[in-house]
């Protein structure tokens, strides 16, 4: 498509957009009685409009039902979960057995860790991507520890080349190639939180499993932002958190992703608790710990029911619009029409002053793009939220904005632009 930089265009795009009313199912925060322009998804997720009254309904349950809520109502809490196992299995690709809600990120990202980090003399190291999110590159160093392992030693980290941001597949490839036989566990984002890029998972997958390793991803910043087909390409293990590109709220609950071929797997490690007990038995409250076959095996701790109302809430707006697929198409061209728009600011700049660090090629990409300004940065950030658009700022000089396709239309980027541009006149930093 021929894009073009101005308001009309921008607004029939928005009339042409067949899931452009997802919008209104949305709350957007409000400065001097104005919305935002809510690019900040990557970061947390609005929040739907009938997320009160689906938690509601349970704290309803709870005043009316109390303990007895676990059996009683028209969802006992005792089986809620399997009503969002449904939902999350078609966001990521997955048999709903594959999948569970529990937990927080870093929590469940340890726990699987414990079960598919199996590391031994000859084969103990994991390789990740260099600038992983910081909590992953926590729970991955102190896991190495715990195993007795020195993480200088263990710890491979594949970086981009010399003045480049992002990845090659090439060299993400051949690294794990090239230490085949050393590496007990490939983890990797699904998309880097800092530069945005889009690994090639099922080219990883394929590559870790051909010389003997486990793979597993951490899909914080890509489950419910892009297309994922976990089961089919071969995924050992997954986890990611609700709150992100999924709206469930601060703190929303994580769910974890196990592939069937490890359901009948006695060899796995766990740290165990009742709740991940084999349901038929669970309340004989018996010795030794036998698992529930599933993704369910790895729960620790009694079902978080308003959490698990609140990403319930926001499934169903996935639901509502057919899953990925209709999002996917929608933010591909919501995101291209973002980097048109900022080519567009450079160029009436007369100069490069917007660099995407994020890859320019859609399939490489989510909805984020990574901005890096020739100049003060921070000060055109503060701008831009001054003027209610809000992304977020990472340090030490990269602006995170993020058009989300449930939420933000063509408009809301071609905004953006304007202002990108103005702030830049006001500044004086235009050398047009
Ligand atoms: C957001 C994010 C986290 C946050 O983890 P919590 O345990 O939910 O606080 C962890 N890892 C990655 C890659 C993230 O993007």
């Amino acid at each position: 498509m021929i894009f073009e930089n101005n308001l009309a265009f921008a607004k029939n795009l928005d009339q042409n957009d067949p899931i452009g009313h997802m919008r209104n199912e949305f709350l957007f925060p409000q400065q001097n009685g104005e919305p935002f322009i809510y690019l900040c998804g990557n970061s947390l997720g609005l929040q739907p409009k009938t997320a009160r009254a689906v938690l509601d309904r349970q704290m309803t349950n709870w005043e009316n039902l109390a303990v007895e809520g676990w059996f009683r109502g028209e969802t006992p809490w005792m089986f809620y979960q399997r009503e969002l196992k449904k939902l999350i299995a078609p966001l990521v690709g997955a048999h709903p057995d594959e999948v569970s809600p529990m937990n927080t990120l870093t929590v469940n990202l340890h726990l699987l860790m414990v079960s598919f980090y199996k590391p031994n003399k000859n084969r103990f190291k994991i390789i990740m991507e260099a600038g992983a999110f910081p909590s992953d590159q926590y729970a991955i160093e102190t896991q190495v520890r715990f195993h007795g392992y020195d993480p200088k030693e263990a710890i491979i980290e594949v970086s981009p080349r010399e003045g480049e941001y992002t990845l090659r597949t090439e060299d993400i490839v051949s690294a794990i190639k090239d230490n085949g036989n050393e590496i007990a566990l490939v983890l990797f984002g699904g998309v880097n939180y800092f530069t945005g890029q889009l690994y090639d998972m099922e080219a990883i997958t394929k590559t870790g499993h051909a010389i003997g390793a486990v793979v597993g991803f951490d899909l914080a910043h890509a489950a419910g932002n892009v297309p994922l087909q976990l089961h089919d390409w071969g995924v050992d293990f997954a986890c990611w958190c609700s709150y992100k590109y999924q709206n469930s709220g601060p703190g929303g609950i994580s769910a974890i992703f196990v592939h069937e071929k490890h359901f009948n797997d006695k060899s796995l490690n766990r740290f165990a608790g009742w709740w991940g007990y084999e349901a038929a038995r669970r309340f004989k409250m018996e010795k030794g710990f036998v698992p529930e076959i599933g993704a369910d095996g790895w729960q620790l701790s009694g079902a978080q029911i308003m959490p698990m109302a609140l990403y319930h809430a926001s499934l169903q707006m996935f639901e509502k619009v057919g899953f990925m697929t209709p999002l996917r198409a929608k933010s591909k061209m919501l995101t291209a029409y973002f980097c048109y728009i900022l080519n567009e600011v450079n160029h009436q700049l007369g100069e490069e002053q917007y660099k995407v660090i994020t890859p320019l090629t859609e399939e490489d990409r989510g909805a984020q793009l990574s901005i890096v300004a020739k100049e003060n940065g921070k000060q055109i950030f503060e701008h831009l939220v001054a003027n209610n658009v809000l992304g977020d700022w990472r340090e030490p000089n990269v602006i995170r904005l993020s058009p989300v396709p449930l939420y933000n239309s063509f408009e809301d980027v071609f905004e953006t632009g304007k202002l990108l541009l103005s702030v830049c006149k006001e500044l004086n930093y235009s050398k047009a």
